[in-house]
């Protein structure tokens, strides 16, 4: 496959990004453009109102879409933390990089940052890290432990641990702004700013937290969705909203007098009814009335751990502009996945469905991206690693799966872009009984095939855009059916999926 950025292998890399680094007439730090990546955790792009949000506004993000462009159909391409984070610093699938499910990914391989760091670049990690190795690649760098907590967290360094007091996502938010204080002078950045919000628990900062209680979310159309048509697949996962959220979750109080044992076991079980105050009233809430308030209750804290992120990023771009540093910093805004906001009954990510799989993705590069653009090309999480080194004036090495975005951030796609792309989900059972699948998606459809199951779905996005009609096997599909299942082989074969963590055992 032809591409738009010259490919090389790691040692005319390394050599190549030593000699650009002194190449004359281009001082270290202000030829080359700093990178500031800030990703959160979950944040699907249907809770951005430069998304089109129904449900809330964020105008700092907002900020990046109306002052650069806003990428419409950026996938992930296996949709979980740990192997999103270790395919965007790879520029790898999960079977290339070893990280399929929620195993330790191996730091010695070459990264983005590594090869960014070679060329000059000072590198920075600060937030969520999630790869259960320390960071490899940054010359400064401060983590959460695993997934962290959402209040007074701790922290791990190059020098050992300590403890915050305070809310997660403001704490990092000063650690990024002092990083970006501290760096040396003379030096172009890279800096990954990752929050743990909106991650589960959704644990909001106290006061947007009485805020957002006294508001009430619009329901999506399929919050109630009845699986017609559907696989056995979704009907089997432990992902739904009415069913599966925990009283944790829901943030209910244990009774009195329990031990630590039965406050946990108590807080571990989904409600069949619930004593609410309502209008003033205390009430007994079941049925359809507790289905209700449980999607009220977890929109209104995940949309809360939002705004906090939402705030953040509007800290970073002030800092970016009061220090002169904006005109030439690409400002990027990712998650690591979509997230389920109640769509098909469902809360967490895993499937291949649009709300789960989409990432949202914008970007601001003063002079490249022309302000509130809008880019409908097909581009995946293997795309960032290529992306970043591009931005660097660094080739993509000849063993990463993804393509630089460049060209189309700059409104000028490659002729031969890509017009579909594979995915595939490994954690099975997982944390929420979800079936393992693999699938492509093209411009206008969806083929899901979960393969334990034996069962297949497929989608016409364009006449259903949310997924509710699976019209595999049905006459009058099976051409563009027999066509998607080509494309869908065509492309394992090519990246080299050989099925070899098809148990997701590593
Ligand atoms: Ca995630």
């Amino acid at each position: 496959m032809p591409h738009e950025t010259p490919r090389c292998s790691r040692r005319e890399l390394l050599a190549g990004a030593a000699a650009s680094s002194l190449a004359p007439g281009t001082p270290a730090g202000d030829g080359r453009p700093n990178i500031l990546y800030i990703m959160s955790d979950d944040h699907a792009a249907h809770a951005i109102s430069a998304y089109g949000s129904r449900i809330n506004r964020t105008p700092n993000i907002d900020r990046l879409a109306r002052e650069g462009m806003r990428f419409d159909r950026c996938f992930c391409t296996n949709s979980i933390c740990t192997p999103s984070r270790a395919t965007l610093l790879t520029g790898k699938y999960s079977h290339a990089n070893g990280v399929p499910v929620f195993n330790t990914f191996d730091g010695a391989q070459p990264t983005a940052p590594k090869m960014l760091q070679a060329a000059g670049y000072h590198t920075m990690m600060v937030g969520k890290w999630h790869l259960f190795s320390n960071p490899t690649g940054f010359d400064d760098w401060c983590i959460l432990p695993g997934q962290g907590v959402y209040y007074d967290p701790g922290f791990i360094t190059a020098k050992g641990t300590h403890q915050v007091r305070g809310y997660c996502t403001d704490i990092i938010t000063d650690k990024a702004l002092a990083m970006l204080k501290g760096r040396p002078a003379g030096k172009p950045f890279f800096m990954m700013c990752h929050h743990k919000a909106p991650h589960r628990s959704w644990d909001p900062e106290p006061s947007i937290a009485a805020d957002y209680r006294k508001r009430r979310i619009p329901e999506p159309s399929n919050l109630r969705d009845g699986y017609e048509t559907r696989t056995d697949a979704i009907h089997q996962c432990r992902q739904k909203v009415f069913t599966d959220l925990t009283r944790r979750d829901l943030k209910l109080q244990p009774p009195q007098g329990l031990t630590q044992a039965e406050q946990n076991r108590w807080l571990g079980v989904c409600p069949d009814s619930v004593e609410a105050e309502i209008g003033g009233r205390q009430v007994t809430l079941t049925g359809g009335a507790l289905d209700s308030w449980k999607y009220q209750r977890y929109m209104q804290d995940y949309l809360a751990c939002v705004e906090s992120v939402d705030r953040s990023v509007g800290r970073l771009l002030e800092y970016l502009e009061t220090s002169g540093l904006a005109r030439n910093t690409v400002v990027i805004y990712a998650s690591d996945q979509g997230f389920f906001l109640g769509d098909h009954g469902l809360y967490d990510k895993r499937f291949m469905y649009e709300e789960a799989l989409r990432m949202p993705f914008l970007v601001r590069w003063p002079g490249v991206t022309r302000p509130g653009s809008v880019q409908r090309k097909l581009a995946i999480n293997p795309d960032f690693a290529p992306t970043f080194l591009d931005i660097a004036g660094l080739p993509t090495p000849r063993d990463m799966q993804g393509r630089s975005l460049r060209g189309l951030m700059g409104g000028r796609p490659p002729a031969d872009w890509r017009t579909s792309f594979y995915y595939r989900y490994y954690h099975d059972p997982g944390d929420h009984n979800t079936r393992t699948h693999y699938g492509v998606r093209t411009e206008t459809h969806k083929l899901i095939y979960f393969w334990r199951l034996d069962q297949w779905e497929m989608y016409d996005l364009r006449r259903d855009p949310h997924e509710m009609h699976n019209i595999a096997g049905k006459p009058g599909e099976r051409r563009m059916e027999a066509a998607l299942r080509d494309e869908l082989y065509r492309l394992k074969r090519e990246l080299g999926d050989d099925d070899r963590f098809a148990d997701g055992k590593v």
